[in-house]
């Protein structure tokens, strides 16, 4: 509140201006008019709002070893699929002499992708298409019938992460051995342990990273040349680059990548439906949980008791950390690993297993109301992705089974349109590509109809002076000529007559047709 000048404050200046001295109740009007004047006590401070973090904090886990169908169905699909990454490109196909003896190569100096019997080029990039539609309706049809197949057994981030889990154990010991040693802080042999482990994940990784470059050249080749410093610097940076995000993502990111890179989660769980199934624990018989003994009590006196006894073991073994009786989610990638734990668990203590198994939440319910449970493999949605990919895939064989080793294209003169020659014949120019996709050097006849008396010939061809010319294209290779189009014909104004240009090949009588236009004046 100011002072004025007589050292009064403004509520008391206001005061005596509105109450002279002996008029009516001083006291009692400075009261209310230093109500009206003195500010109102701040409102409340609002109650402090917790910082909420957008990432939980990291809890290390430990994943323990567990036997069992999943964990082997694991094993088998993770020396399949890493079997395969890492020798395919040392399988050999024979082509002949024309072209790379590699049954996989993406070979960017030819522009060519061999995939054993078939050779994509440039311009059959819909193959590639055809493959992404049939590799999504696929995936969305595995997470129809059973969830996150996908996720759990298939994806590279599981697989790698599976095998550098794998080398943790070894190394640093199961579950209990390695959360006791890093609960004692570092010591000498901690310190070999962790050294050994990082140079095995190291060597995963540079081998992972070596495997991705021999997909682009031939594989021994580009070994030998690596090995001795004389491969190109890319593959080099490539072999780094894929060295680094290996160890980086199966190594120490592990799980974070399936809770916060990747859309599928989020895309799957759209796409699910009631019917579709995912490890599942069945808590119409897994509640009420307590110890073996607290159970066994229960059930003498005739009170419920559940068969989960708490031990924690689907915890334990689930690679992100996730106990499966919170219910789906995120987290859970539907390995299955859970469920091998749980059944050693139920085996022991006598009790049927599948406690968790791969069951519905409707199936449950069913259960509940004493229905039994249903299993429905074909409905609407697994129906409508199979036949997407049957046509799709049927598309593609029907255009794989009927392509042409031949193909042309024409790219008409843009200027001049047209030129008059001086005995009156007008002229047209072309840029023609010839395309010889067999593995053999072939000899076309190069053709043209749609006019009555007009004259082809390829500019610098010596060969063929009178009538069609010829042009040789070597094996699995394009051509691209100059050809002119002349006629004497009397052209209407602004005539624009359809052509069509044909490459005919001269043994097999093969042909490749294209269309454009003889322009005139
Ligand atoms: S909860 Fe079970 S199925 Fe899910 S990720 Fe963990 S171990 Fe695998
Ligand atoms: S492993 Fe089975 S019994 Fe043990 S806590 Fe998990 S659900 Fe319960």
């Amino acid at each position: 509140m100011a002072a004025n000048g007589d050292g009064v404050t403004d509520g008391e200046t206001l005061v005596a201006r509105a109450h002279p001295k002996g008029a009516g109740s001083e006291p009692e009007l400075s009261e209310i008019v230093r109500k009206a004047v003195v500010p109102a006590p701040a409102p409340a401070a609002p109650a402090s709002v917790p910082d909420r973090a957008l990432y939980a904090p990291r809890q290390k886990i430990y994943p323990q070893s567990v036997q069992g169908t999943f964990r082997r169905i694991k094993w088998a699909v993770l020396l399949v699929t890493l079997g395969i990454y890492y020798l395919l490109p040392f399988v050999r196909w024979d082509r002949g002499p024309h072209a790379p003896d590699q049954a996989v190569l993406i070979d960017f100096s030819t522009r060519r992708f061999y995939f054993f019997f078939i050779e994509i080029w440039p311009q059959e990039v819909y193959y590639l298409t055809g493959l992404l539609i049939i590799a999504a309706m696929t995936l969305f049809l595995m997470n129809a019938i059973a969830g996150r197949l996908w996720c759990g057994y298939l994806c590279p981030q599981t697989v790698w992460t599976d095998l550098f889990q794998m080398i943790e154990r070894w190394t640093e010991g199961d579950h209990r051995e390695h959360l006791r040693r890093d609960r004692q802080g570092w010591t000498l042999e901690r310190v070999g342990r962790a050294a050994a482990k990082h140079f095995l994940w190291l060597m995963v990784a540079w081998w992972t990273g070596g495997a991705w470059v021999l997909y682009f050249a031939d594989a021994p080749t580009l070994v030998k040349d690596l090995a001795t410093f004389q491969a190109p610097y890319i593959a080099y940076a490539w072999i780094g680059i894929l060295t680094f995000t290996t160890y980086a993502l199966a190594g120490h990111m592990r799980e974070q990548v399936c809770l916060y890179m990747c859309p599928w989660p989020r895309i799957q769980a759209s796409l699910i439906d009631e019917y579709a199934l995912n490890v599942t624990y069945r808590y119409e018989r897994g509640e009420p949980r307590g110890s073996v003994k607290k159970s066994a009590a229960l059930r003498a006196r005739g009170e419920p008791a559940g068969d989960c006894v708490d031990c924690l073991q689907c915890v334990n073994v689930c690679p992100t950390g996730v106990d499966i009786r919170d219910g789906t989610s995120l987290g859970c990638i539907q390995c299955g690993l859970c469920i091998d734990a749980c059944d050693t668990i139920m085996a022991k203590i006598g009790r049927p297993t599948r406690l968790i198994a791969y069951d519905t939440d409707l199936n449950i319910r069913r259960r509940q109301a004493g229905k039994g449970p249903v299993f429905r493999l074909v409905r609407a949605r697994t129906v409508l992705y199979a036949a997407i990919i049957a046509m799709v895939g049927g598309l593609m064989l029907y255009a794989l089974a009927t392509r042409h080793a031949e193909g042309l294209a024409i790219i008409h003169d843009r200027n001049p349109i047209f030129v008059r020659l001086s005995d009156g014949a007008t002229r047209n120019g072309y840029a023609v590509r010839l395309l010889n996709k067999s593995l053999a050097p072939r000899r076309f006849l190069l053709t043209t109809g749609g006019l009555a008396d007009g004259f082809i010939e390829v500019v610098g061809d010596t060969t063929s002076p009178m009538g069609y010319p010829r042009v040789e294209i070597g094996p699995d290779q394009t051509r691209e000529i100059r050809v002119l189009i002349t006629s004497y014909e009397h052209l209407p104004p602004a005539a624009s007559i359809p052509l069509t240009f044909s490459a005919i090949d001269m043994e097999t009588r093969q042909q490749a047709t294209a269309s454009d236009f003889f322009k005139g004046p």
